[in-house]
């Protein structure tokens, strides 16, 4: 399926023909200029001039009908009388960019006259237009400049991501295979409401239901499959003997292959696994859900539906690149050196991975089965977000931590999981501090390639509260932001 953008400039027929036909000029050239920079990821396609409360609701029905269409970019040249809006803003389904932006970069000052300002009047309309949009409590992206400005071309690009968040979110379906791990209280939370909020649809299914699919792959496939892991990845035996090895990856192979039938047959994008409810499964899925996750599948470990969810939603966000589930497991608290090591028992996404990524066969010490095959790696440095959400009753809350991502000093030779090192902005102390006064769980969604504005965006198109924790946090105002939150989120 393609993805799209419908462009538009508002207007009125005040003005005359000639005018309405430099609106719709300056607009087809705008939409081509920005497909033309290469800085966009999806295409804009320029749509005819809206005047009047008709036209405009005949643009958005058709932007909603359109599945193509993942947002709209709209602009108003001249001026558009905001009431003719009210109908079709109240129809619209799809997000808006409002690109508060002018045909002409500098006043012509030698030449310009009053039909030059009548028909070059954003600075106006768009005010007309924000007006109503603020009044009707419509979420939407604000962003300013020259249409030429690489920095707006920038924005609108990531908005384009925040975008497909929002059409996407309402198509997930996440397949919990078991419940929740008894008597843990934050990957819990009221799956009613997400499907109201998000779109998402969480239902459970029996591990031996999925086990069944995993039982009928065929040895050639099995076999075929190991291939292609022994081709892709380093083995390391330490030790182990190589044909017990590698019967230990063909039980992976095996899950992979058969878990993906499975959530194919039914249409899921994402899938939870419980460590202490594994059916017929002879190992813990590790290296198989590493492989489903890098093929873009969502995952939570223990139940946890709503991280999975929101892998899978910054998958599709980011094209499936650069994005994992993290748990924060142990400190490093050496002053100057602070950060917080990231792995999980097995399941850290290879997408995120800097190196070689391994093979290992290594015992576990949680739940009653054999010693699972799972890939190795370090993750990345660099700039990244860590994302929670959470169900505090009343409400959900989004939690949006920048992180900066680092090597760590020694290698960790016997730790057989794939890891990352990070630093919470604005550092440790106060990062956790927040982290933890907001409520944060121990899983997260974690991306090298959105950016806490994007993850703010999509939260305010959700309707739900949006916590960050940045360079710019301080606990005191933090604590203020909460309470206020509080009583504005109800
Ligand atoms: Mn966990």
């Amino acid at each position: 399926m393609g993805r799209k953008f419908y462009f538009v400039a508002g207007s009125q027929d005040l003005y005359g023909d000639r005018c309405l036909a430099d609106v719709a000029e300056h607009a087809k050239t705008v939409v081509a200029e920005l497909n033309r920079s290469g800085r966009l990821p999806f295409e804009v396609e320029w749509h005819p001039n809206l005047l009047t409360t008709a036209g405009i609701m005949a643009f958005f029905d058709a932007a909603n009908a359109d599945d193509e269409c993942m947002g709209t970019i709209l602009w108003m040249h001249t001026f558009s009388p905001a009431k003719n809006w009210i109908f079709g803003l109240q129809h619209n389904r799809k997000p808006i960019l409002h690109l508060h932006t002018q045909f002409n970069e500098a006043i012509p000052f030698a030449t310009i006259d009053m039909d030059f300002m009548n028909e070059n009047q954003s600075a106006h309309g768009d005010r007309e237009f924000g007006h109503i949009m603020t009044r009707m409590n419509i979420p939407r992206t604000v962003v300013v400049g020259h249409w030429k400005d690489p920095e707006v071309q920038g924005k609108i690009a990531s908005w384009m991501r925040v975008a497909i968040g929002i059409v996407e979110s309402r198509k997930i379906r996440v397949c919990r295979i078991a419940d929740n791990m008894r008597s843990v209280a934050v990957t819990e939370g009221d799956k009613v409401e997400a499907q109201i909020k998000f779109g998402w649809e969480v239902d459970a299914w029996p591990v031996d239901a999925a086990f069944e699919y995993v039982r009928a792959v065929s040895q050639g496939d099995v076999k075929a499959l190991t291939d292609e892991y022994y081709a892709t990845y380093r083995i390391l035996l330490e030790g182990r003997d190589p044909e017990e090895f590698r019967r230990h990856v063909e039980v992976q192979a095996a899950i992979e292959l058969g878990l993906e039938r499975f959530l194919m047959d039914r249409n899921y994008h994402a899938i939870v696994t419980h460590f202490g409810d594994l059916g017929g499964l002879k190992q813990l899925p590790g290296l198989a859900i590493q492989r489903l996750m890098a093929k873009g599948y969502g995952f939570g470990a223990e139940g946890d539906w709503k991280t999975a969810a929101m892998v899978r939603l910054m998958k599709v966000m980011t094209d499936n690149s650069n994005t994992s589930f993290f748990e924060d497991y142990t400190y490093h608290l050496v002053p100057g050196e602070e950060g917080i090591l990231q792995a999980h028992m097995l399941e850290v996404c290879p997408s995120v991975a800097e190196g070689d990524v391994s093979i290992k066969v290594r015992p576990l010490s949680m739940g009653e089965r054999e010693d699972p095959a799972r890939l190795v790696f370090t993750a990345k440095s660099g700039h990244a977000v860590a994302t929670s959400l959470i169900d505090l009753g009343p409400r959900f809350r989004l939690i949006i931590n920048d992180v900066v991502c680092k090597q760590v000093k020694e290698p960790m030779p016997k730790l057989p999981v794939a890891t990352a090192f990070w630093t919470p902005e604005p550092d440790l102390k106060i990062g956790a501090e927040a982290w933890i006064l907001a409520g944060g769980a121990h899983h997260t969604s974690f991306s090298y390639d959105l950016t806490a504005d994007q993850m703010e965006a999509w939260g305010d198109a959700m309707g739900i509260e949006v916590v960050r924790i940045d360079k710019d946090t301080t606990i005191r105002n933090l604590k203020h932001e909460m309470r206020w939150n509080a009583a504005s989120y109800r």
